[in-house]
């Protein structure tokens, strides 16, 4: 028999919350203080052994779906209404940090453990989620693999053929990792979500400049990727006359700066960023004869993302100098609007709790873009460490982190009691 019935966000334990962060660190821990735990690699399933190992000894059943997602569950009074469903990733940056996808994973288990203390039945179960190879940098070269495979099963095929530099598919690695967790219980794809609610680090210095605890966050800014190449033609850098050079890295150095030019904004909403760039040969002593770059380019208004880097092709055409060039869009995705009763929930629990907080949109993209696809959805953002994420600096403070973790319970809890 359930004891009598507690404050949910009392419940929260902080201190239990932090020392689960710090043990999970250790799991691929550096020794910079980072973490280094890649998409399904030994570190990656380590990291759900230990969740699950909580789990286990909390009496919370879990499943596991063919692309290896994990929903740790509370269950509820109607066990066949739709779950409220919270979490994001274990895995991380190479050379990542403690809290990116962690604090989110760990802060909807701590919903979890509240709930069990506070002795608070809800009618629909609460789900903590374990999204599958979230990072991008870190292994395929596409993110949010997990969650884009729940929102859209027909994707589980082309995402699996996808392989990363080791020449590893995804199928592969699925494959180990399925082998790894052979006791599971295996659910469908698609199994209906009431609403879901992701809580991540800001990864931006916003919510700490600000002096705010909680970001509510408003939409997940459209994103438009480019690769452009250059082609050449490789000579001999003394013997070689300027006049009939097709110097690949001069054209793509005159792209980059009129695309800079471009795409300044004295306002700081558009986010521009070439991080790739690629010479080939790639020697002190030869002209480069193929270059490649990459441009992110990301922003909250679908016009501006239409018109904006619909110029990239226009720019680089009348720039390339004697070089021929190709611009592929390798991605494209819309922005995503967190709007209604998830995002009400959050507000609500924040002024409940008399925490400060702001209204903010991701720059960053999060599982939760996916699976706002199937059903409400709302994130909650706690401020990190001057902003700094992908990096084995990351930090958030004990506080805030709790803090995070009370809104979302009192957020799941709304969302687990609601009729909708
Ligand atoms: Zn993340």
């Amino acid at each position: 028999m359930p004891g009598p019935q507690k404050n949910l966000a009392a419940s929260v334990n902080g201190s239990r919350l932090w020392d689960r962060h710090m043990a999970m660190a250790e799991v691929g821990g550096t020794p910079r203080g980072g973490v280094h735990r890649l998409p399904f690699s030994a570190e990656d399933t380590a990291s759900r052994r230990l969740l699950l190992s909580w789990a286990e000894a909390r009496g919370f059943s879990a499943q596991m779906d063919d692309f290896a997602n994990i929903f740790v569950r509370r269950a509820g009074l109607d066990e066949a209404a739709p779950p409220v469903m919270s979490g994001s990733h274990l895995d991380t940056q190479p050379l990542g940090g403690k809290f990116d996808g962690v604090f989110g994973v760990l802060a909807a288990f701590e919903a979890l453990e509240a709930l069990e203390d506070a002795c608070v039945q809800t009618k629909r179960s609460v789900e903590a989620v374990v999204w599958s190879a979230e990072e991008a940098d870190a292994g395929f070269g596409i993110g949010c693999l997990g969650s884009q495979v729940y929102a859209d099963p027909t994707k589980l095929l082309p995402l699996s053929q996808i392989v990363d530099n080791k020449g590893t598919t995804v199928r592969e690695a699925l494959e180990r990792m399925l082998r790894d967790h052979p006791k599971l219980p295996r659910r469908d794809f698609r199994a209906p979500i009431s609403s879901y609610v992701e809580a991540h680090i800001e990864q931006g210095p916003a919510l700490e400049s600000g002096g705010h605890t909680i970001g509510i966050v408003t939409a997940i800014h459209g994103q438009r990727w480019f690769e452009v190449e250059l082609f050449g033609e490789a000579g001999h850098a003394g013997n070689f006359p300027e006049k009939l050079r097709r110097d690949a890295l001069l054209a793509a150095v005159q792209i980059i700066a009129e695309l800079r030019a471009l795409f300044y904004d004295p306002s700081d909403i558009v986010r521009f960023t070439i991080g790739r760039l690629e010479v080939d040969p790639n020697a002190l002593a030869v002209i480069p004869g193929y270059v490649s770059f990459t441009i992110d380019f990301r922003h909250p208004d679908e016009e501006v993302l239409s018109e904006l880097g619909d110029k990239v092709a226009v720019v680089a055409a009348k720039n390339r100098g004697p070089c021929e060039v190709k611009v592929s869009e390798i991605r494209r995705s819309r922005t995503t609007p967190f709007a209604g009763i998830v995002p009400k929930a959050i507000l609500a629990a924040t002024t409940n709790l008399r925490l400060p907080y702001c209204h903010i949109a991701s720059g960053a993209g999060h599982d939760a873009r996916y699976i706002a696809e199937l059903c409400p959805t709302g994130m909650i953002f706690i401020p990190c460490w001057r902003g700094i994420s992908h990096n084995e600096l990351e930090n958030a403070s004990p506080n805030d982190v709790a803090a995070g973790a009370r809104v979302l319970a009192e957020t799941l809890l709304v969302l687990a009691n609601c009729e909708f």
